[in-house]
């Protein structure tokens, strides 16, 4: 399975199921370990109180974004003189308490466009995470490469990510390969096929419109004269 599918937390958060929809795919993942600390006084606790089941948005698999469904556990605070009673039980701090998303989906975001807390998260992950570390770092650079529109340093990144650990990168590498020429020009030239893509959208869009109720004849004019149909 890729990275974006692979436990963030794999000593505690287990895979369950994975379902691949039309429009998403939602992994359902529970954590294995019993026992949580209490955020306001720290006394530990295993008595479960309720359930719930958080929904955290990640990076997207395949083009299909990616959902994971975990079930949580409230806990009892059992310190008595504690004026919490109740307590959501943490997951790994790649999502802390209310994120929406797992934070390595930041992780293709430039340092300078995260808050300073994203900041020095990411900063953690990165450096208990080296395969993370290396997937920010080479998508950073290649980030670059498309912003600055220089292919300067596109045949060392595409050695870097030739060899690197990470099979999805790899293989993202590998396309660009097949690729190279093109991908080059995209980098060098100021050229864009926006305007072909634009056209061609254009002309299906008409031609289904008219699907079955139309000939070439109207077609033609429709395409060539808008003005007129
Ligand atoms: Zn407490």
């Amino acid at each position: 399975m890729t990275s974006a599918l692979r436990s963030p937390d794999p000593e505690r958060l287990q895979v369950l199921e994975m379902e691949v929809r039309e429009e998403a795919i939602i992994v359902r993942a529970a954590i294995t370990t019993l026992g949580a600390y209490c955020p306001l006084c720290q006394h530990s606790s295993n008595i479960v109180h309720s359930h719930y089941v958080r929904t955290l948005a990640d990076l997207p698999c395949s083009g299909l974004p990616v959902r994971w469904h975990i079930q949580v556990r409230r806990y009892k605070c059992l310190n008595t003189s504690c004026s919490r009673k109740i307590f959501v039980e943490r997951l790994h701090p790649g999502a802390p308490a209310y994120a929406r998303r797992w934070l390595r989906q930041k992780s293709l975001l430039p340092l300078e466009r995260l808050r300073e807390k994203q900041q020095e998260q990411l900063q953690k992950l990165r450096s208990h995470d080296n395969e993370l570390n290396m997937a920010y770092e080479l998508a950073q650079r290649f980030r670059n490469l498309l912003n600055q529109r220089s292919s300067a340093g596109f045949e060392q990144w595409l050695e870097e990510a030739l060899a690197c650990d990470i099979a999805e990168i790899r293989s993202f590498a590998r396309g660009l390969v097949r690729d190279k020429k093109a991908v080059r020009a995209g980098l060098d030239q100021p050229w864009s096929q926006g305007q072909v893509e634009a056209q061609v959208h254009r002309l299906k869009l008409i031609k289904r419109q008219s699907y079955g109720r139309a000939t070439f004849d109207l077609l033609r004019v429709r395409v060539l004269h808008p003005t007129l149909t």
